[in-house]
Formats: C-alpha cells, structure tokens, sequence
C-alpha cells in the first residue's frame, strides 16, 4: 500500500517510519521495514499499527542508513507478520504495492526447482525469483530487470539487497512512485508526501520505468531498457 526507501547519511530506521506515518491516511494493516547495515540485510515487522512497529524496534533495534520501509493493505495472504513486508529470500528484500497476477505460475516454477516459500503473499515471488537469479550468477541490478520482465498485473516495487549499502532498485508499472533527490541522499517514495521533510525535488517514475537508485542519483530505464531522461520537479509540500 505504501512504500518509502532511503540511501541516508544517518541511521534510517527512525526516518522511514517518519516516512510511513506520513502513508497511514491510505490505511494498512500490518507494516515493516528493512536496512542494510555494513552489508548485513535484516528486517522488523509488526502487524497493526505503526506504533507497534516503533515498540519492536525499541527492543530489537536495526541500525544502518539504507533501507525500505512499507505498509501493507493485504490483498493475497492473511495480515501476520509472516505476510508482511519487507519480503527477504536470501539476499534481496521486497517491498511491493498493487498486485501479480502471475504468481501462481511463477510460484509453481520456483517450487519446481526446489525453492520453498515461507508466506502466502504474491510478493514472496518477486524476492524469490531474484533470489533465485542471483544464485544463477546474475548481479543485483540484472537479478531484478530480469524479475521485472516476468511481472504480470499492477505495482511498484523497491529491492534492497545484502552488501549493497548503496543500491535500491524501483520500479513502477500500474502503481505510483517517486524518486527524491537529496544533498548525497536518495528517497523513493509511492507517494511524494511521504518525503515531503526529506526532499523537495521528485522524479515521478513513468508506466514501466525501472530506477537504479544510489546515492550519487538515480538512473531510470523505461520497459525495453532505454536509459530514460526523466524531468526532476521542484514540489511544495507542507512537511
Ligand atoms: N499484494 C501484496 C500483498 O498482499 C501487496 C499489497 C499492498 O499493496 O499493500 O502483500
């Protein structure tokens, strides 16, 4: 339902639920987030309301200034923790707003070549199959066009990955998201509100758009793998 990520200069964990309170108008029901901390990828979940996301943080705190965050409106799988996002398969984490309509043949497929899946989510596909071509010797950023090829239905997704303290991956198809730009900073949000006290300055992801995110800015592909030039706006919010 909502999505942000952060390639920060400080710790990011407090900044992305900032971020995702800034989303609860749409409603979830469960929330989550993700960092990346000297390399090392790890996730806290909570189902409920952000608060309840903030206390298990408190107790089991997750340090690092990369990182994506989401808020989840269930639409395949019950609303637990299990189902929640960020969804991680070895070394990439998801999080995903909208639906694939393929997943069940995708998931049939993994489950064929001897991958097994932990929730009832569409999304668990989408980190599984880059899971899965990673250890097919494909890098991060191939891993997920190659992921984001097989995509059927409406989305927007962000990947974060293990080792890659400078690198998230979005992209849109049927379903909003921004690209902000700080000083050495970079944000993705599916809603420019949601960076309204981080940045100003918004690239709008276009229908089949894929980012590669840094923090020395952003490269956008459209859907046959075209660099694409993207206009960057200056946007007034009221942070
Ligand atoms: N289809 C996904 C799920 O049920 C994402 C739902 C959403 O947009 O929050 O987990």
């Amino acid at each position: 339902c909502g999505i942000v990520g952060v390639l920060g200069s400080h710790e990011v964990a407090p900044i992305l639920v900032e971020a995702l309170k800034r989303l609860e108008y749409r409603g979830y029901d469960s929330a989550g987030i993700a960092t990346v901390n000297n390399g090392v990828l790890d996730r806290r979940r909570a189902v409920g309301k952000l608060v309840n996301l903030s206390d298990r943080l408190v107790h089991e705190p997750l340090a690092g200034k990369s990182g994506i965050g989401h808020t989840r409106w269930a639409t395949h799988g019950a609303p637990t923790e299990g189902n929640a996002h960020p969804h991680q398969s070895g070394p990439v984490a998801v999080v995903h707003n909208g639906i694939i309509e393929n997943f069940r043949e995708l998931r049939a497929e993994l489950t064929a070549a001897g991958l097994h899946f932990q929730t009832e989510t569409d999304t668990e596909t989408v980190a599984m199959l880059t899971q899965h071509n990673m250890n097919g010797g494909l890098g991060p950023v191939d891993a997920a066009f190659a992921v984001l090829d097989r995509l059927q239905g409406a989305f927007a997704l962000a990947f974060l990955f293990h080792g890659e303290d400078d690198l998230i991956i979005a992209a849109r198809k049927g379903s909003p998201l921004a690209i902000g730009h700080g000083d050495s900073e970079m944000f993705v949000g599916s809603d420019a509100i949601a960076l309204a006290p981080l940045t100003d300055r918004i690239t709008y992801l276009e229908e089949g758009d894929r980012a590669v995110v840094t923090r020395a800015g952003v490269e956008i592909r459209d859907a046959n793998g075209t660099l694409a030039n993207r206009e960057m706006r200056e946007i007034k919010m009221d942070a």
